[in-house]
Formats: structure tokens, C-alpha cells, sequence
């Protein structure tokens, strides 16, 4: 099994998930800061808070006293935190001259501009550059690791830059030629699906049972 073959199993079990869940481009920026440690569902409370305060600008986090902003993103949790993360990023984010100007920069200077500000680390900047800049990154997360050592793909401790580089280099090497635009349709797609498969099956007690990699799975083998 290779981690493509993985990809056309999940595809087939799930269908194509549509990801990300967010109206504008700042909104996915500021889910990935709030979905850190905490389920979607929480996430989208402090969002719909966010929208009934008129407050889901860079401009109107950048100007709301801590406290007031951590009381409005209480849901998705560690609030405090998360309040200091959005503020330094909003303010970073309107410091580099907004949207149109951070997306002028190429990949590499993007990647590396967003992952200069405190409070975003190599996931939630992946995010950021997937989901809101459409650029070809693929996104590791818990999931990630946890499906793909059970399958006995990938060493559980392998690190974030190498476990996103395998799954860059495996989609490129299978093409011939991909463009920028076919390598972001596919990680998107595979990201939300990992993401579906690590929440409702490959759980931490995982649910073997209803699994479509069960026939392939290391995990089961050794269990
Ligand atoms: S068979 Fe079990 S351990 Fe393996 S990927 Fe599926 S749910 Fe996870």
C-alpha cells in the first residue's frame, strides 16, 4: 500500500469533502489558530460569536481588548492563549499590508513570514497556506501520524518537515506533470479526508472494524 493508494481507498469510502469550511480567505486564517487543541465544532461557535459582534476583521481583532476577544472565542477553548495568538496575528497580518499583498509573496517567503509569528506553528501555518493561499503545502496533523504509523507507512516519530515532505514528493513523483493547481486540489482533499477517517474511525481506540484499510493495516497484524 503506498500513501496515494491510501488516498483513492479514503476518496471512495468518503467522497470528496469540499474543505475548508469558511466563507473569506481571513476567516480560514483565524478557524487554524482556533482549531489548535480543540474540535471543529467548538471552533465554529467562536466564529459565529466573532460574526454576531461584527468583529471577523484583521482591523477589529487587532483594536478588541484582550479580554474582550478571549470572552468572545471562550468556546474553542484555552482562550486566553488563543486571544495573545489572534492579536499577534492580526496585527502581523495587517503590519505586511493585508491579503493581496502577503499573497504577492512567493511559497517559501510566505510560509516562512507566517510561521515568524508567535502562536503559529508549522500546522497551523500549513493550514493558512493550503486552505487560504491555495498553495501547494500539505498539511500534517495528529491524525496524519496516527493513521499512517498504524498502517506501517510511516515511523511514528518522524518528524512534521519530513512527514510533509514524503507526502509531497509520493503525489509529485506519481505525475508526470502537476501543476501548482492539481498539488493543492489534492492535498486539500486528502488533509480533510485524513482528518474524517482520524475522527470517526482511526480514533484513538480505533474502530477497526468499519475501517476500508483494514486489509492492509499493520496496525491489525500486530493486535
Ligand atoms: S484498521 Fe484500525 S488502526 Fe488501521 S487504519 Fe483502520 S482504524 Fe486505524
Amino acid at each position: 500500500m503506498t500513501l496515494f493508494s491510501v488516498y483513492q481507498k479514503l476518496l471512495n469510502q468518503y467522497g470528496p469533502q469540499q474543505w475548508w469550511p469558511a466563507d473569506t480567505p481571513f476567516e480560514v486564517m483565524v478557524g487554524a489558530i482556533l482549531t489548535q487543541n480543540t474540535a471543529w465544532t467548538n471552533v465554529e461557535k467562536s466564529i459565529a460569536r466573532l460574526k454576531s459582534k461584527r468583529k471577523l476583521t484583521a482591523q477589529a481583532i487587532d483594536r478588541l481588548q484582550h479580554d474582550q476577544l478571549a470572552e468572545l472565542i471562550r468556546p474553542s477553548g484555552y482562550f486566553n492563549v488563543k486571544a495573545t495568538r489572534l492579536k499577534n496575528f492580526c496585527h502581523w497580518y495587517l503590519a505586511q499590508g493585508g491579503f493581496e499583498t502577503l499573497n504577492e509573496l512567493d511559497t517559501a517567503s510566505l510560509r516562512h513570514g507566517l510561521l515568524s509569528v508567535n502562536g503559529v506553528g508549522p500546522e497551523t501555518a500549513d493550514d493558512m497556506m493550503l486552505y487560504a493561499f491555495n498553495r501547494p503545502v500539505f498539511v500534517v496533523d495528529a491524525y496524519t501520524r496516527r493513521i499512517f504509523s498504524r498502517l506501517g507507512l510511516v515511523d511514528d516519530a518522524i518528524g512534521y518537515e519530513p512527514l510533509r515532505e514524503k507526502f509531497e514528493l509520493e503525489f509529485i513523483s506519481k505525475r508526470k506533470q502537476v501543476n501548482e493547481e492539481a498539488r493543492v486540489a489534492h492535498y486539500n482533499e486528502y488533509h480533510a479526508l485524513i482528518v474524517v477517517h482520524g475522527k470517526d474511525v482511526c480514533r484513538t481506540r480505533p474502530r477497526c472494524e468499519k475501517c476500508c484499510l483494514r486489509r492492509q493495516c499493520a496496525f491489525i497484524s500486530d493486535n
